[in-house]
């Protein structure tokens, strides 16, 4: 296969969208994992020539796995969390780590709100409600409402702000909790995520996975959320303690919850799935054609700027 980057062989464990895997492929000499019958034997194999991978999240990148490419140079990660990747692991070997800011937030944001909706109106269950035929038996219960109320983001990073955008189009009032309070933005700002919580009727999480938000939605902050509360997790599963939400849940301490990821995916506690209540997604917040290639160029991209000497083009921090 020619390749404008003789001897820049690239990885590629699992597909990428369409378009992008077919620039990837006239671009580099990729190795595309899933195809190989012995998978194992074809790493094995590939592995010291290695200088490129791209990275859909679904492998965990750890120094055991850094360590099999010796000439490593680059993990272009496919979205804009990271949390799979040990990054001082990496950089430690030399190798650097890209991900995909910018070209996915407003999908997201857009996704968040739908969930968001779905959850206060409970737009799901209306539909299953008309196609059960039970319509003919009576009306569908009343929902709670978007109106007065105050959304809480706990993390208002790019994504956070598309949401508090879209929410403030909404009529809602907004309040946010980071790590260090923001100068840009007149939202009223919680010292922490407690403090949010009792702040706001439903707390969307939009900060980062890994271990410094391990949980950071446990027990306390569902309490403080309060009976009427919605909690909408569009992060990752890791910064929602499970085991809390689903008590929560099952004693009324929040009204219900909408979901896009867990942290057992693709396994979602049957506990969750049983309650009617609750909205479930399976991790689509970026998940449209359109985002899902552009974010697949930027994979690209940064793979062919670091190979033609030009250096990473969204390097993560
Ligand atoms: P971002 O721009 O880096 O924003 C992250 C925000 O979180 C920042 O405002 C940051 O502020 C805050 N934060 C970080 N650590 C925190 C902590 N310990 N406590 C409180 N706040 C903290 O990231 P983004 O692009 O908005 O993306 C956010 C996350 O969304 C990603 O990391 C990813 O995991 C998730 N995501 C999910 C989907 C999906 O399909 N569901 C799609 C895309 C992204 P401070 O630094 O001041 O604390």
């Amino acid at each position: 296969m020619p390749s404008s980057f003789p001897g820049f062989r690239v990885l590629v464990p699992d597909p990428l969208p369409a378009g992008g895997l077919a620039r990837l492929t006239k671009t580099f000499d990729a190795l595309k994992l899933w195809e190989e019958a012995d998978r194992a034997a074809a790493l094995r194999a590939a592995a010291p020539d290695i200088r490129g991978l791209a990275s859909t999240g679904a492998q965990r990148i750890d120094s055991v796995f850094l360590d099999l490419f010796p000439k490593l140079e680059i993990v272009a990660n496919l979205g804009v969390g990271y949390d799979h990747i040990d990054v001082a692991a990496a950089r430690a070997r030399g190798v650097v780590v890209t991900n995909t800011p910018g070209v996915l937030v407003d999908e997201v944001a857009d996704a968040t709100m739908g969930l968001l909706l779905c959850a206060v109106r409970q737009l799901p269950q209306a539909d299953s409600f008309v196609r059960r035929g039970d319509w003919t038996r009576g009306p569908f219960p009343l929902s709670a409402s978007l109106k007065g109320r105050v959304l809480g983001v706990l993390g208002l990073g790019d994504i956070g702000r598309a949401i508090a955008r879209r929410a403030e189009a909404f009529g809602l009032k907004i309040a946010y909790h980071n790590r260090s309070r923001r100068d840009d933005v007149s939202y009223a700002y919680a010292a922490s995520p407690v403090e949010l919580a009792q702040a706001c009727d439903i707390l969307v999480v939009a900060a980062p996975g890994g271990p410094q938000t391990r949980h950071i939605v446990g027990a306390r902050v569902l309490e403080a959320l309060g009976p009427r509360g919605i909690l909408v997790n569009i992060a990752r599963g890791s910064l929602v303690d499970t085991a809390a939400l689903i008590a929560a849940l099952q004693q009324g301490k929040i009204q219900t919850a909408a979901l896009d990821v867990f942290a057992t995916e693709p396994d979602v506690p049957a506990e969750l799935r049983a309650m009617p209540q609750v909205i479930l997604a399976p991790h689509i917040g970026s998940a449209s054609v359109a985002t899902r290639e552009a974010m697949a160029d930027l994979v690209v991209e940064n793979l062919t700027s670091w190979a033609s000497g030009a250096g990473a083009v969204t390097p993560v921090a």
